[in-house]
């Protein structure tokens, strides 16, 4: 099981939902909200393989938080792996949306420069506005759109701009969901949880949630469940080699 977007760091007892990972063999990509959150995430999962740590400055923190730039570029060398970052465009976060461009634009930008990062992207309510600076980054290195709610167009320009997806089981409940999860390509996909910040069956997200997603996707590319597991495990070798 992959789960390519978790905040471990945000449960309330993440030593025990990690140890429970390494239990059930889940592979998680342990994204941060702020660069202040790394030193602290990283020791959590410290010395085991199937949990990478993530270097992240949250669009919805970007404004109170702009000052760790400069803490985000003394760290940038230390990980491959960059996110959660991005734009949110929510009426509730407009105040700080040239705040959020900055930082989205600054980190981008050093992504650039520091040899091309695997990058986890929010982009609620923001889809062509995280798309254009994309664009304009494209050296930056390889984008996962997290949790993908926007327009059919905008994910076609996505696909075509090369992005991959990551899927979590809120969004592929969704009668939206299902039908842009179908126009994914199969082999750009990635299953995710977004707990604890997502939900399953009323109840927040754990990672071994990923379960429910390899079901639902299952159904909806008509195939088995062991297909699709080891669709996504491929997928994730993929993304690890070419990035
Ligand atoms: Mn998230």
């Amino acid at each position: 099981m992959i789960d390519f977007h978790c905040h471990l760091d945000l449960y309330e007892n993440p030593a025990d939902i990690i140890r429970e990972c390494v239990r059930r063999g889940v592979y998680v990509l342990s994204v941060t909200t702020t660069p202040s959150a790394w030193h602290g995430t990283m020791e959590l999962s410290r010395g085991i393989k199937g949990i990478r740590t993530a270097l992240g400055f949250h669009p919805q923190v970007a404004a109170q938080r702009i000052g760790e730039l400069k803490l985000f570029d003394s760290l940038v060398d230390e990980t491959r792996y960059i996110g959660e970052i991005g734009l949110d465009g929510s009426p509730e976060f407009k105040d700080g949306w040239d705040q959020q461009v900055t930082v989205f634009e600054h980190i981008l930008s050093a992504c650039e420069k520091n040899g091309g990062k695997i990058i986890s992207v929010h982009s609620r309510k923001a889809v062509p506005e995280v798309l254009d600076m994309i664009e304009k980054h494209h050296h930056a290195g390889t984008v996962v759109l997290h949790w993908y709610s926007g327009s059919h167009a905008d994910l076609e320009r996505a696909i075509e701009m090369g992005c991959w997806f990551s899927i979590n089981p809120a969004m592929i409940l969704g009668k939206k969901g299902t039908s842009l999860i179908s126009k994914m390509p199969i082999d750009r996909i990635l299953t995710e949880t977004d707990g604890p910040f997502s939900t399953v069956n009323g109840r927040m997200a754990m990672p071994w949630d990923i379960e429910e997603v390899v079901t639902r996707l299952a159904a909806l590319w008509k195939v088995s469940k062991p297909t699709v597991r080891s669709q996504i495990k491929k997928n994730l070798f993929k993304i690890l080699k070419e990035s």
